[in-house]
């Protein structure tokens, strides 16, 4: 066992503070990655809080780890000690049910291992990445490539890979009208992906405050959906519709925007339940639909897309004694465009 230095929530309704977290020795399949950085994700406050169901705690968050490999296990052949390497949101699945073997190992019949607050092989419940090491099985392990700074990768291994598969998955590209609702973490990345497919890309922000932001990023438009008049003047429009909103949003609306055969992909996860109506979906042929991560094997050619494309997360890096200020900011839907914590400030 190793004893690391976290940062961890002690319950559902107290600020996360400064302590200890135990590792697994090294097995022959693990690899002992020294983390350099983690982002943070709204799904992390989502889960600390509860928000999501009852939790074990103490519990240490982070699903976005960027680091060199400082260790490995005698049957490791992916990654050697000195490489660049990432983890995102699970740490393991069965590997032997349909969707596992089909590489989408986030869809696991089994459940796959969340990198946190889950039931570990060994019994253990996992925990994340706002600490300094973290040992998981090397078929989980992802390689960073170069010309991606390590700080700017870490939030790729969930807002990028969260908002490129959907993308990928419903055929963003030239010729498609994309819209990316929410301006935050994974909204951010989703701009700058679609950009980077060649589709048309439209923000549907709260407001037009982050307008010159979401220009800049890749957006070819920017709307406030807090004006009635966007929904008139855009009726009809997207083929693609990707909302990344934290909250609860009024479907219905939102479906009025697609296109024909359009689909509105929500990888927003909210604890409350989203209705719809029937007649939004008729009238139009439209689909609503829901989109987790992506597998092992994606994450790892959305790495290497946005390194070809030369494509980070815009982030602002944290000391972790600013983890709660942060979380306090994201709430605020204040933040640019993604919280990383200096896992050395940790130490
Ligand atoms: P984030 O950085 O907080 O971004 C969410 C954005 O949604 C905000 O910046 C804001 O954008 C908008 N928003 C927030 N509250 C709103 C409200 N009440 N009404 C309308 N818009 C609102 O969060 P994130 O880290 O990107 O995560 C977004 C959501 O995706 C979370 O629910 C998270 O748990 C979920 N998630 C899902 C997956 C998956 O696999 N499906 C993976 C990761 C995260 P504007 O200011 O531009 O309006
Ligand atoms: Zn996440």
């Amino acid at each position: 066992m190793l004893t690391v230095n976290a940062y961890a929530a002690p319950s559902a309704t107290e600020d996360l503070v400064p302590t200890t977290i135990e590792r697994r020795d090294v097995g022959p399949h693990d690899v002992l990655i020294d983390i350099k950085f983690a982002g943070i994700c709204h799904s992390d406050i989502h889960t600390v809080r509860g928000e999501w169901g009852p939790q074990s705690y103490p519990l240490a968050p982070g699903h976005e780890i960027a680091g060199i490999v400082s260790e490995v296990g005698s049957a490791v052949t992916k990654h050697a000690v000195g490489d660049r390497v990432g983890v995102g949101c699970m740490v393991n699945s069965c590997g032997e049910c349909a969707n596992c073997q089909a590489g989408e190992e986030q869809y696991c019949l089994k459940g796959n291992t969340g990198t946190y607050g889950a039931v570990d092989r060994d019994g253990t419940i996992t925990q994340g990445g706002y600490s300094t090491h973290v040992v998981v099985t090397e078929d989980f392990v992802v390689t960073i490539p170069e010309g991606i700074e390590l700080d700017a990768a870490a939030p790729l291994l969930c807002a990028g890979i969260t908002t490129y598969s959907p993308l990928r998955h419903w055929g963003a590209g030239p010729g498609k009208k994309v819209a990316v609702v929410g301006l935050g973490g994974l909204g951010h990345m989703a701009v700058k992906i679609a950009h980077a497919m060649g589709a048309h890309v439209t923000v549907l922000s709260q407001s037009l405050k982050k307008q010159e932001d979401g220009l800049r990023l890749g957006a070819d438009e920017y709307f406030a959906t807090s004006d009635s008049g966007t929904f008139e003047t855009l009726a009809g429009t997207f083929d693609l519709i990707v909302n990344t909103v934290s909250a609860k949003i009024n479907v219905d609306e939102y479906l009025s925007l697609l296109a024909l055969d359009g689909a509105l992909v929500n990888v927003g996860a909210p604890a409350e339940p989203l209705s719809l109506n029937a007649f939004s979906l008729i009238a139009g042929r439209h689909s609503f639909a829901g989109s987790m991560i992506g597998g092992i094997r994606e994450t790892q050619e959305m790495l290497d897309f946005c390194a070809e494309h030369k494509l980070g997360a815009e982030i602002e890096v944290i000391p972790a004694s600013q983890i709660n200020e942060a979380y306090e900011r994201v709430l605020a839907s204040d933040v640019r465009y993604r919280f990383v914590i200096d896992a050395s400030t940790l130490s």
